[in-house]
């Protein structure tokens, strides 16, 4: 970790109800990543510093702080997620961090759940829209423009299953027909087993955090996605739970129509997302479904490479952004790979800080740029006339246009 001491006294401090008290001078603990990391991220902190210099003359600044986690962790400390990193991103509160990578069949645990769960990130929140110029597989890509509310911590993605033919496996089928009476299961000897835990604190805290934020951004629709017509007591529940809760803590703004909350059985919105996307806003929802529909929106805008994220645990006011793309190994080191999904998290980032004014100007950059068909090979070869800028290049190329701005 660099700088600690000297930078100790501008933390983030979060206050009641999780609301953050960001200093002028504030200390970003930062994961550059693996592959590409190295790349993206020295691109995006050019371009956010530029950004911030111009839109507060100086007044404000981020002092980026690098912790550790990935291939440089293992290397230098012998393991991949240290304490102290994830100590820095509690301390800190809100940090960032590029892609990491997860060695497939070594039985290591992926390194960002790993932080979701250690930090209790409930929410994974992806905005999706359009940015002119990139290209799109739908008709109309500027009506899209919906925020995913995606519940991080529960659903089947808790971890819970037996492989079939394990003893576990034999136990729990045992379990569920003699205890359980259950007589449902077509094939029991060849079955895996998996569980899918879903509860009314869980969604609670997940669809008053998307209520909440609608009314900050003048949003007002919440749609609660869900496939309780079939999963009555977890999917059905996350329905039910979610309309109670939203009931209870906004009644003055649900009567007047300030907010309006209303929901979608999951096939029907990812039709519904394709043919009418200007009718759906703040999407609340569970795990696996959030992970289909935030990819599938992504796709809609061609932005699934660039699409921005952030995990977020509203009542600690903790959040890391990250850029949603892998580590991207065939590329890495060649200077191409594409800063905008970092790029646009740290513009999430600026957001959650209440330093948006840093924001669009970061946007309005990226907008121009793509506008004038220069971006990096991944986009520009879409382009009718585009120019490929490198990482470094297009890094320049945006700091100059927030800088003239
Ligand atoms: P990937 O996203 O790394 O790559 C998929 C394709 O997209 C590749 O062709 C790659 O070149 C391209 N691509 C990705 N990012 C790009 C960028 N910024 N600019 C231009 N092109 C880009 O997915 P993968 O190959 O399945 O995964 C590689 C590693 O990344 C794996 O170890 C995986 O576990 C990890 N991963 C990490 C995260 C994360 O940290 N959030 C997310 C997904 C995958």
């Amino acid at each position: 970790m660099i700088n600690r001491k000297e930078t100790i006294m501008s933390k983030i401090e979060v206050m009641q109800g999780g609301r953050l008290s960001v200093p002028e001078h504030v200390t970003v603990p930062f994961v550059a990543g693996d592959g590409v990391g190295p790349e993206i991220m020295p691109a995006m902190q050019q371009v956010i510093d530029a950004a911030v210099a111009k839109a507060y003359g100086g007044r404000r600044k981020i002092e980026w702080m690098e912790v550790l986690a990935g291939g440089k962790a293992q290397e230098r400390m012998g393991t991949s997620l240290p304490d102290e990193t994830l100590a820095a991103f509690a301390e800190y509160h809100v940090g960032i961090k590029g892609p990491l990578m997860t060695p497939v069949g070594t039985g290591m645990r992926s390194l960002n759940v790993a932080l979701r769960q250690q930090l209790d990130l409930f929410t994974c929140l992806r905005p999706v829209r359009w940015f002119n110029g990139v290209q799109s597989p739908v008709k109309h890509p500027e009506d899209v423009d919906m925020v995913v509310f995606r519940e991080n911590t529960e659903d089947i993605y808790a971890g819970i299953e037996w492989e079939a033919g394990t003893d576990e496996a034999r136990k729990f089928y045992t379990f569920l027909h003699d205890a359980m009476g259950v007589r449902k299961v077509r094939f029991p000897e060849t079955s895996s087993f998996g569980v899918k835990p879903v509860s009314r604190e869980g969604t609670e805290r997940l669809v008053l955090a998307a209520c909440r934020y609608a009314l900050a951004s003048g949003r007002k629709k919440v749609t609660l996605v869900h496939k309780g017509n079939i999963m009555k007591f977890t999917e059905g529940g996350f329905r039910r739970w979610g309309y109670e809760a939203a009931r209870r803590a906004f009644p003055d703004e649900l009567a007047s129509g300030q907010l309006v909350v209303d929901d979608c059985i999951a096939d029907a919105f990812l039709q519904n997302a394709l043919l009418r996307p200007a009718d759906y806003s703040v999407i609340a929802t569970l795990n696996l479904n959030g992970d289909y529909i935030s990819d599938m929106l992504a796709a809609m805008v061609g932005g699934i490479g660039i699409s921005p994220g952030a995990n977020i645990n509203y009542d600690t006011g903790n959040a890391i952004f990250e850029a949603t793309h892998g580590t991207a190994p065939d590329i890495a080191g060649k200077n191409v790979a594409n800063p905008c999904s970092l790029i646009l998290s740290a513009c999430m980032m600026l957001e959650y800080m209440g330093w948006t004014e840093a924001s669009q100007l970061v946007m309005a950059a990226l907008e121009r740029s793509f506008g004038e068909g220069c971006a990096t090979a991944d986009l520009s070869r879409f382009m009718p006339g585009g120019t490929a800028l490198g990482t470094s290049a297009f890094a320049d190329k945006l700091a100059m246009l927030v800088a003239g701005a």
